[in-house]
Parts: structure tokens; C-alpha cells; sequence
């Protein structure tokens, strides 16, 4: 069973393999080593105030 990550690229549904070594977006080809992903992530995060798992750590309370 593949888990589920939330593309870069397009905002879809992309698979995070079991190993959570690869992330692989079959909607827009997106790919890409994990840690690629999450550095990727943080940065979209940052800029668009997303609501990837990083920002819990971000609250203002
Ligand atoms: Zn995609």
C-alpha cells in the first residue's frame, strides 16, 4: 500500500513508496527522492502558507 503525499507540482495526490525513499506524482510525472520532497515542501509552505506539517510548528498560540 502506497502512502499518500500531496504533489509539488499540481496539488494532487501523489505516492510515497513504502520505503518513503521516493515520491512519485502519477498526475503530473513529479518525481522525486523524499528528503527532495520534503525540502521541496518547506519551501512551498513558506511562500504559500500551505498546510503541510511543518506549519503546526509555526502557530501563533
Ligand atoms: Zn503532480
Amino acid at each position: 500500500m502506497a502512502l499518500e503525499a500531496k504533489c509539488p507540482e499540481c496539488a494532487r495526490r501523489a505516492d510515497l513508496d513504502d520505503d518513503m525513499k521516493e515520491v512519485n506524482c502519477n498526475h503530473c510525472g513529479f518525481h522525486a527522492l523524499y528528503d527532495e520532497y520534503i525540502e521541496i515542501m518547506k519551501g512551498r509552505a513558506a511562500v504559500m502558507g500551505d498546510d503541510f506539517q511543518t506549519n503546526s510548528d509555526r502557530r501563533p498560540f
